[in-house]
Protein backbone atom coordinates (compact mmCIF):
# COMPACT_ATOMS: atom_id res chain seq x y z
CA UNK A 1 0.00 0.00 0.00
CA UNK A 2 0.99 3.51 -0.36
CA UNK A 3 1.78 5.46 2.53
CA UNK A 4 -1.08 7.91 2.08
CA UNK A 5 -3.25 4.51 1.69
CA UNK A 6 -1.61 3.62 5.19
CA UNK A 7 -2.17 6.84 6.70
CA UNK A 8 -5.78 7.06 5.63
CA UNK A 9 -6.57 3.20 6.89
CA UNK A 10 -4.50 4.15 10.52
CA UNK A 11 -6.94 7.44 10.32
CA UNK A 12 -10.29 5.52 9.92
CA UNK A 13 -9.23 3.14 12.26
CA UNK A 14 -8.74 5.75 15.04
CA UNK A 15 -12.09 6.97 13.81
CA UNK A 16 -13.81 3.41 14.77
CA UNK A 17 -11.65 2.52 17.99
CA UNK A 18 -8.82 0.51 16.30
CA UNK A 19 -5.25 1.57 17.56
CA UNK A 20 -2.45 0.61 14.53
CA UNK A 21 0.62 0.61 15.61
CA UNK A 22 2.12 -1.02 12.87
CA UNK A 23 1.10 0.12 9.54
CA UNK A 24 2.41 -3.61 8.38
CA UNK A 25 -0.48 -5.27 10.05
CA UNK A 26 -2.58 -3.14 7.81
CA UNK A 27 -1.20 -4.70 4.79
CA UNK A 28 -1.80 -8.29 6.34
CA UNK A 29 -5.27 -8.21 7.58
CA UNK A 30 -6.96 -8.75 4.65
CA UNK A 31 -4.68 -11.98 3.95
CA UNK A 32 -6.13 -13.28 7.47
CA UNK A 33 -7.57 -16.57 7.62
CA UNK A 34 -7.03 -17.85 11.04
CA UNK A 35 -8.32 -15.71 14.18
CA UNK A 36 -7.36 -17.39 17.05
CA UNK A 37 -9.33 -15.67 20.60
CA UNK A 38 -8.41 -15.95 24.21
CA UNK A 39 -11.16 -17.03 25.77
CA UNK A 40 -10.95 -14.68 29.59
CA UNK A 41 -11.38 -10.97 28.67
CA UNK A 42 -11.84 -11.29 24.87
CA UNK A 43 -14.70 -13.44 24.60
CA UNK A 44 -16.37 -13.05 27.88
CA UNK A 45 -16.55 -9.96 30.31
CA UNK A 46 -13.40 -10.55 31.84
CA UNK A 47 -14.56 -9.04 35.14
CA UNK A 48 -15.24 -12.73 36.68
CA UNK A 49 -17.32 -12.73 40.41
CA UNK A 50 -17.50 -15.50 42.50
CA UNK A 51 -21.03 -17.50 42.29
CA UNK A 52 -20.77 -19.78 45.30
CA UNK A 53 -18.18 -20.83 47.62
CA UNK A 54 -18.51 -24.45 49.10
CA UNK A 55 -16.78 -25.26 52.06
CA UNK A 56 -16.09 -28.63 52.39
CA UNK A 57 -15.02 -28.22 55.81
CA UNK A 58 -16.42 -27.56 59.38
CA UNK A 59 -17.18 -24.18 60.41
CA UNK A 60 -14.30 -23.60 62.97
CA UNK A 61 -11.88 -24.51 60.35
CA UNK A 62 -13.79 -22.30 57.66
CA UNK A 63 -12.90 -19.29 59.99
CA UNK A 64 -9.29 -20.55 60.22
CA UNK A 65 -8.70 -20.94 56.78
CA UNK A 66 -10.94 -17.93 54.88
CA UNK A 67 -8.41 -15.45 55.82
CA UNK A 68 -5.58 -17.85 54.24
CA UNK A 69 -7.45 -18.17 50.93
CA UNK A 70 -7.71 -14.29 51.17
CA UNK A 71 -4.19 -13.69 51.60
CA UNK A 72 -2.99 -16.31 48.92
CA UNK A 73 -5.45 -14.35 46.18
CA UNK A 74 -4.71 -10.93 47.48
CA UNK A 75 -0.69 -11.63 46.41
CA UNK A 76 -2.14 -12.85 42.73
CA UNK A 77 -2.68 -10.81 40.01
CA UNK A 78 -5.28 -12.79 38.32
CA UNK A 79 -8.51 -11.56 37.37
CA UNK A 80 -10.46 -14.86 39.06
CA UNK A 81 -8.27 -13.67 42.45
CA UNK A 82 -10.10 -10.33 42.26
CA UNK A 83 -13.23 -11.75 42.22
CA UNK A 84 -12.22 -14.08 44.91
CA UNK A 85 -10.75 -11.84 47.34
CA UNK A 86 -13.66 -9.26 46.75
CA UNK A 87 -16.23 -11.62 47.30
CA UNK A 88 -14.20 -12.75 51.01
CA UNK A 89 -14.15 -8.91 51.94
CA UNK A 90 -18.28 -8.59 51.40
CA UNK A 91 -17.89 -11.16 53.92
CA UNK A 92 -16.29 -9.33 56.18
CA UNK A 93 -13.09 -11.72 55.59
CA UNK A 94 -9.46 -9.96 55.36
CA UNK A 95 -6.20 -11.58 54.73
CA UNK A 96 -3.27 -13.04 57.13
CA UNK A 97 0.52 -12.80 56.22
CA UNK A 98 1.45 -15.75 54.49
CA UNK A 99 5.10 -16.62 53.78
CA UNK A 100 6.35 -18.16 50.47
CA UNK A 101 4.26 -17.05 48.05
CA UNK A 102 4.58 -18.71 44.65
CA UNK A 103 2.63 -18.24 41.14
CA UNK A 104 2.20 -20.93 39.15
CA UNK A 105 1.61 -19.33 35.72
CA UNK A 106 -1.64 -21.10 33.97
CA UNK A 107 -2.95 -22.95 37.31
CA UNK A 108 -2.59 -20.65 40.49
CA UNK A 109 -0.67 -19.87 43.88
CA UNK A 110 0.15 -21.24 46.59
CA UNK A 111 2.16 -19.99 49.72
CA UNK A 112 2.61 -21.14 53.86
CA UNK A 113 1.01 -20.52 56.71
CA UNK A 114 1.68 -21.68 60.05
CA UNK A 115 4.08 -24.38 58.60
CA UNK A 116 0.98 -25.18 55.99
CA UNK A 117 1.46 -25.25 51.99
CA UNK A 118 -2.17 -24.03 51.10
CA UNK A 119 -2.84 -23.49 47.24
CA UNK A 120 -6.08 -22.30 44.98
CA UNK A 121 -6.17 -23.00 41.31
CA UNK A 122 -7.06 -25.35 38.88
CA UNK A 123 -8.27 -29.11 38.90
CA UNK A 124 -4.69 -29.93 37.71
CA UNK A 125 -2.92 -27.84 40.36
CA UNK A 126 -4.53 -29.48 43.37
CA UNK A 127 -3.71 -32.96 41.43
CA UNK A 128 -0.02 -31.96 41.08
CA UNK A 129 -0.13 -31.88 44.87
CA UNK A 130 -1.19 -35.06 45.35
CA UNK A 131 -4.55 -34.55 46.31
CA UNK A 132 -7.50 -36.60 45.14
CA UNK A 133 -10.54 -34.32 44.44
CA UNK A 134 -13.06 -37.27 45.68
CA UNK A 135 -16.58 -37.83 45.29
CA UNK A 136 -18.11 -35.25 46.70
CA UNK A 137 -15.99 -32.18 45.62
CA UNK A 138 -16.21 -34.34 42.06
CA UNK A 139 -20.64 -33.62 42.25
CA UNK A 140 -20.01 -30.29 43.17
CA UNK A 141 -17.55 -29.16 40.53
CA UNK A 142 -19.51 -30.87 38.18
CA UNK A 143 -22.88 -29.19 38.61
CA UNK A 144 -21.10 -25.62 37.65
CA UNK A 145 -19.24 -26.98 35.07
CA UNK A 146 -22.29 -26.92 33.32
CA UNK A 147 -23.39 -23.58 33.62
CA UNK A 148 -19.94 -22.21 31.87
CA UNK A 149 -18.72 -21.71 35.09
CA UNK A 150 -15.28 -21.79 36.33
CA UNK A 151 -14.11 -23.81 39.00
CA UNK A 152 -10.89 -23.45 41.34
CA UNK A 153 -9.75 -25.60 44.44
CA UNK A 154 -8.72 -24.11 47.53
CA UNK A 155 -6.29 -26.90 49.55
CA UNK A 156 -3.89 -27.68 52.29
CA UNK A 157 -1.50 -30.78 51.71
CA UNK A 158 -4.01 -33.19 52.79
CA UNK A 159 -7.51 -32.30 51.31
CA UNK A 160 -9.65 -29.45 49.00
CA UNK A 161 -10.81 -27.42 51.67
CA UNK A 162 -13.35 -25.45 49.42
CA UNK A 163 -14.97 -25.21 46.11
CA UNK A 164 -15.29 -21.99 44.39
CA UNK A 165 -17.46 -21.48 41.64
CA UNK A 166 -16.67 -18.11 39.14
CA UNK A 167 -19.17 -16.90 36.93
CA UNK A 168 -17.50 -14.53 33.87
CA UNK A 169 -20.42 -14.12 31.38
CA UNK A 170 -20.05 -13.84 27.54
CA UNK A 171 -20.03 -10.48 25.70
CA UNK A 172 -23.02 -9.39 24.41
CA UNK A 173 -21.54 -8.90 20.89
CA UNK A 174 -19.12 -11.74 20.87
CA UNK A 175 -21.04 -14.36 18.76
CA UNK A 176 -22.53 -11.95 15.99
CA UNK A 177 -18.17 -11.07 15.60
CA UNK A 178 -17.23 -15.03 15.38
CA UNK A 179 -19.94 -15.20 12.98
CA UNK A 180 -19.02 -12.45 10.71
CA UNK A 181 -15.54 -13.63 10.51
CA UNK A 182 -16.94 -17.32 9.59
CA UNK A 183 -19.33 -16.18 6.78
CA UNK A 184 -15.70 -14.39 5.65
CA UNK A 185 -14.56 -17.90 5.59
CA UNK A 186 -11.89 -17.21 8.28
CA UNK A 187 -11.37 -20.08 10.44
CA UNK A 188 -12.17 -19.02 14.42
CA UNK A 189 -10.62 -20.76 17.56
CA UNK A 190 -10.33 -20.19 20.92
CA UNK A 191 -7.86 -20.93 23.47
CA UNK A 192 -8.05 -21.07 27.44
CA UNK A 193 -6.16 -22.17 30.13
CA UNK A 194 -9.87 -22.84 31.97
CA UNK A 195 -10.87 -26.47 31.99
CA UNK A 196 -12.45 -28.52 29.30
CA UNK A 197 -15.82 -28.58 30.66
CA UNK A 198 -15.85 -24.69 30.75
CA UNK A 199 -14.36 -24.07 27.76
CA UNK A 200 -17.07 -26.19 26.14
CA UNK A 201 -19.85 -24.25 27.47
CA UNK A 202 -18.66 -21.39 26.96
CA UNK A 203 -17.21 -22.07 23.10
CA UNK A 204 -21.03 -23.35 22.13
CA UNK A 205 -22.12 -20.19 23.37
CA UNK A 206 -20.16 -18.43 20.90
CA UNK A 207 -20.48 -20.73 18.09
CA UNK A 208 -17.13 -22.09 17.71
CA UNK A 209 -16.13 -25.47 17.17
CA UNK A 210 -12.59 -25.49 17.33
CA UNK A 211 -10.94 -24.82 20.80
CA UNK A 212 -8.78 -26.23 22.85
CA UNK A 213 -8.64 -26.08 26.84
CA UNK A 214 -6.13 -26.39 29.71
CA UNK A 215 -3.85 -24.46 27.38
CA UNK A 216 -0.68 -22.91 29.60
CA UNK A 217 0.68 -19.39 27.96
CA UNK A 218 3.98 -21.27 25.94
CA UNK A 219 1.32 -23.69 23.93
CA UNK A 220 -0.96 -20.66 23.00
CA UNK A 221 1.76 -19.99 21.05
CA UNK A 222 2.96 -22.89 20.01
CA UNK A 223 -0.82 -23.51 18.57
CA UNK A 224 -0.63 -20.31 16.32
CA UNK A 225 2.77 -21.81 15.02
CA UNK A 226 0.77 -24.74 14.05
CA UNK A 227 -1.27 -22.70 12.02
CA UNK A 228 1.26 -20.95 10.29
CA UNK A 229 3.11 -23.98 9.27
CA UNK A 230 -0.38 -25.08 7.54
CA UNK A 231 -0.32 -22.01 5.49
CA UNK A 232 -2.54 -20.07 7.73
CA UNK A 233 -2.15 -15.89 8.32
CA UNK A 234 -3.26 -16.26 12.02
CA UNK A 235 -4.29 -12.89 13.86
CA UNK A 236 -4.50 -13.78 17.28
CA UNK A 237 -6.73 -11.45 19.87
CA UNK A 238 -5.80 -11.43 23.31
CA UNK A 239 -6.04 -9.09 26.92
CA UNK A 240 -3.84 -10.86 29.18
CA UNK A 241 0.08 -11.12 30.55
CA UNK A 242 -0.75 -14.86 29.36
CA UNK A 243 -1.39 -13.93 25.81
CA UNK A 244 1.93 -12.07 24.94
CA UNK A 245 3.99 -14.79 23.50
CA UNK A 246 0.91 -15.39 21.23
CA UNK A 247 0.13 -12.10 20.15
CA UNK A 248 4.03 -11.55 19.35
CA UNK A 249 3.76 -14.90 17.41
CA UNK A 250 0.66 -14.25 15.33
CA UNK A 251 1.33 -12.39 12.16
CA UNK A 252 -1.62 -9.97 13.30
CA UNK A 253 -1.79 -9.23 17.03
CA UNK A 254 -4.93 -7.63 18.12
CA UNK A 255 -4.82 -6.42 22.39
CA UNK A 256 -8.22 -5.69 23.80
CA UNK A 257 -8.87 -2.65 25.37
CA UNK A 258 -9.04 -2.95 29.05
CA UNK A 259 -6.20 -5.77 28.74
CA UNK A 260 -3.03 -5.90 30.55
CA UNK A 261 -0.27 -3.33 29.42
CA UNK A 262 1.95 -6.11 28.47
CA UNK A 263 -0.58 -7.04 25.85
CA UNK A 264 -1.13 -4.08 24.57
CA UNK A 265 3.20 -3.17 24.50
CA UNK A 266 3.25 -6.44 22.07
CA UNK A 267 0.27 -6.01 20.02
CA UNK A 268 0.21 -4.50 16.90
CA UNK A 269 -3.33 -3.46 16.94
CA UNK A 270 -4.82 -2.00 19.84
CA UNK A 271 -9.23 -2.48 20.27
CA UNK A 272 -10.04 1.22 22.57
CA UNK A 273 -13.44 -1.01 23.14
CA UNK A 274 -13.64 -4.37 24.51
CA UNK A 275 -16.10 -4.82 22.00
CA UNK A 276 -15.54 -7.96 19.97
CA UNK A 277 -17.15 -6.67 16.65
CA UNK A 278 -13.81 -4.78 16.12
CA UNK A 279 -11.66 -7.62 14.83
CA UNK A 280 -13.75 -8.15 11.84
CA UNK A 281 -13.79 -4.28 11.12
CA UNK A 282 -10.04 -4.16 11.43
CA UNK A 283 -9.69 -6.65 9.12
CA UNK A 284 -12.46 -5.57 6.51
CA UNK A 285 -10.32 -1.89 7.43
CA UNK A 286 -7.07 -3.65 6.04
CA UNK A 287 -8.79 -5.08 3.00
CA UNK A 288 -10.05 -1.66 2.22
CA UNK A 289 -6.22 0.20 2.80
CA UNK A 290 -4.51 -2.76 0.26
CA UNK A 291 -7.17 -2.55 -2.32
CA UNK A 292 -7.69 0.72 -2.68
CA UNK A 293 -4.03 1.27 -4.14
CA UNK A 294 -4.43 -2.13 -6.01
P1 LIG B 1 -7.25 -18.00 30.55
O1 LIG B 1 -6.61 -18.51 29.30
O2 LIG B 1 -8.69 -18.37 30.60
O3 LIG B 1 -7.03 -16.52 30.73
P2 LIG B 1 -5.26 -18.63 32.66
O4 LIG B 1 -4.12 -19.31 31.98
O5 LIG B 1 -5.06 -17.21 33.04
O6 LIG B 1 -6.60 -18.80 31.79
O7 LIG B 1 -5.64 -19.46 33.97
C1 LIG B 1 -5.91 -20.84 33.86
C2 LIG B 1 -6.55 -21.41 35.09
O8 LIG B 1 -5.63 -21.37 36.20
C3 LIG B 1 -7.79 -20.70 35.58
O9 LIG B 1 -8.93 -21.08 34.89
C4 LIG B 1 -7.80 -21.17 37.04
O10 LIG B 1 -8.34 -22.46 37.13
C5 LIG B 1 -6.35 -21.23 37.41
N1 LIG B 1 -5.84 -20.05 38.12
C6 LIG B 1 -4.78 -19.28 37.75
N2 LIG B 1 -4.53 -18.31 38.66
C7 LIG B 1 -5.46 -18.44 39.63
C8 LIG B 1 -5.73 -17.75 40.86
N3 LIG B 1 -5.02 -16.72 41.27
N4 LIG B 1 -6.77 -18.19 41.60
C9 LIG B 1 -7.51 -19.23 41.21
N5 LIG B 1 -7.30 -19.93 40.08
C10 LIG B 1 -6.29 -19.56 39.29
MG1 LIG C 1 -6.74 -14.42 29.61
Amino acid sequence: ATPTAIMVGVGKGAENNILIKDAESLELGYRVNAVVLDKTGTLTEGKPTVTDLHWLIPTDEQVQSAPVLYALEAQSEHPLAEAVTEYLKQTGVSGVTVSRFDSITGHGVKADYQGITYVIGSRQLIENQGITLGELVEQRANSFYTTAKTVVFFANQKQVLAVIAIADPVKPTSRQAVETLQRRGIAVYMLTGDNAQTAAAVASQVGISHYRAGVLPADKSLFIQELQAQGKVVAMVGDGINDSQALAQADVSIAMGKGSDIAMDVAKMTLITSDLSSVPKALQLSRKTVLTIR
